[in-house]
């Protein structure tokens, strides 16, 4: 995704538009999550002069789908951010915001794969209300029930029962 900034600075353009369909490769961050699957990401916006230097301000959108954390199914999510950041020409340590341009020529595709990552939900999933898998046989809940005894004692109860297996092996 490489925009030539040419134009730009000889103030032929008042702005460099943005509007692309960006393809991430599943490498580094993404391949930890193997239940991703990536639908291209589109990405609109501009960049223009600011000063000096060049202002980045992008949106980007994608439908990813995930594995639901509680019942594995897959799942429909809405990848969805803005960047906002400020190209420098030469390069300043102290501030992790800037991005730096070494020729007339910029490559965004490290600037919006790192946000996105960083956006990335620790966990989706498929309804607030998903009942996820049964511990002991693995039943999808959602789906139906399974014939497992559930030992929900009620915590008053559950004192009264501990008094009695102390009583047992007295
Ligand atoms: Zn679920
Ligand atoms: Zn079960």
């Amino acid at each position: 995704m490489k925009y030539n900034l040419t134009q730009l600075v000889s103030q032929k353009v008042n702005e460099v538009v943005v509007d692309s369909i960006l393809t991430l490769t599943k490498d580094d961050e993404l391949s930890k999550n193997d239940s991703y699957k990536l639908a291209p990401v589109m990405v609109t916006g501009a960049i223009k002069m600011n000063g000096r230097n060049f202002s980045l301000d992008l949106h980007y959108e994608s439908k990813w789908t995930f594995l639901c954390g509680r019942c594995l199914d897959e799942t429909e999510y809405v990848i969805e951010g803005d960047i906002e950041r400020s190209i420098v020409k030469e390069r300043n340590d102290a501030e992790d915001d800037l991005v730096y341009v070494e020729s007339a020529v910029i490559d965004l595709y490290d600037v919006i794969y790192n946000a996105i990552v960083l956006n990335l939900p620790q966990q989706v999933i498929c309804d607030d209300n998903c009942k996820g898998l049964c511990p002991d046989c693995g039943v999808n809940l959602n789906a139906g029930t399974c014939t497992c005894v559930k030992d929900d004692i009620d915590p008053r109860f559950a004192k009264l029962k501990n008094l009695f297996t102390h009583d047992e092996e007295v």
